[in-house]
């Protein structure tokens, strides 16, 4: 007998992926939560049957998290993580000596014990000395720090269930406020082509407009996200993302990325016109 993993994009649209086997299978008091193995993506982590992470596709989201802020800011050392539970967002972060204190807010625990059990390709550096955890609603964890943090990046779930909060106007202000004079905000921002994402992404960018001085988007290829296609939003108070990048320094790091490069980073900022225009950044 054959067993598939079938996640539906829209009512219309199903994303299909054979499974080998199933590994985990949990419901939290948060969400529920599933780990598979494949062929052809490896290990990959759901939680209420949205694809989060596979074996063959996470370095594609994590780099780009991670690397654009850091290449644009080489000062960073205090950073919070939002979400992430899976500690791939971390690993990444933590290949960076200059870095001094990673914190990271996951809401749910038990996301966290299931990676790190399951998923040591991501789970792997969550026991650096300079990372703390924390285990409680991101939203209300940022309402007590002010000028805490050089980057926060909100490596979040979609904007309904526990994820919710983390696109609010709430949140973006306390980010704004918890934010050092050179911060920099970035976030997963859904993807541009189907109807219902598209919508959270427009909230999500004219929300954040109303904050920041810098307020810009990027994309990536995702094999595994809903259309493949998707964004993550650049928000600073000062930093820009194409002015103040050096590729030179950056390249100086010696950092081996799978995905990442300089070139990519100028170039990932270029939007197709039918996502411009969506957030009106052309008419
Ligand atoms: N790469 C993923 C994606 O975009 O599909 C995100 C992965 S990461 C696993 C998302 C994490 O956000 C989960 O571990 C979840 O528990 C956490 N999360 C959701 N809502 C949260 C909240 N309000 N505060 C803190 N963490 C939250």
């Amino acid at each position: 007998m054959e067993l598939w993993y079938t996640e539906e994009h829209t009512p219309d649209v199903r994303f299909s992926i054979k499974v080998k086997k199933q590994i985990y299978s949990a419901k939290s008091p948060f969400q529920q939560i599933d780990i598979f193995d494949s062929d052809e993506f490896g290990r990959f982590f759901t939680l209420d049957g949205l694809m989060m992470v596979t074996e063959k596709d996470e370095f594609i989201y994590h780099d780009m998290i991670v690397h654009v802020p850091m290449a644009t800011n080489p000062a960073i050392k205090r950073v919070l993580v939002i979400g992430g539970g899976d500690g791939g967002t971390v690993r990444e972060m933590a290949r960076y000596d200059s870095v001094e204190r990673i914190d990271m807010v996951d809401i749910d625990e038990m996301v966290v014990d299931a990676c790190r059990l399951h998923l040591p390709f991501t789970s792997c550096r969550l026991d650096d000395a300079r990372v703390h955890l924390y285990f409680e609603d991101g939203l209300k964890f940022i309402r007590r720090f002010e000028n805490s943090y050089d980057l926060i990046i909100v490596d979040s779930t979609d904007p309904f269930g526990p994820g919710e909060g983390l696109f609010t106007r709430e949140f973006y202000g306390n980010c704004f406020k918890a934010l050092s004079e050179d911060g920099i905000l970035v976030n997963q921002h859904e993807n541009p082509y189907y109807e219902s994402y598209s919508h959270s992404m427009k909230r999500a960018h004219s929300r954040i407009k109303e904050l920041f001085p810098v307020c810009r988007v990027y994309q990536a290829h995702i094999p595994t996200y809903p259309s493949g296609h998707w964004l993550f939003g650049f928000a600073a108070k000062r930093s820009d993302p194409l002015r103040d990048l050096d590729d030179s320094r950056w390249n100086s790091l010696g950092l081996d990325t799978k995905y990442y490069n300089t070139d990519l980073h100028r170039g990932a900022f270029a939007l197709p016109n039918y996502v411009k225009r969506a957030l009106d950044l052309i008419g």
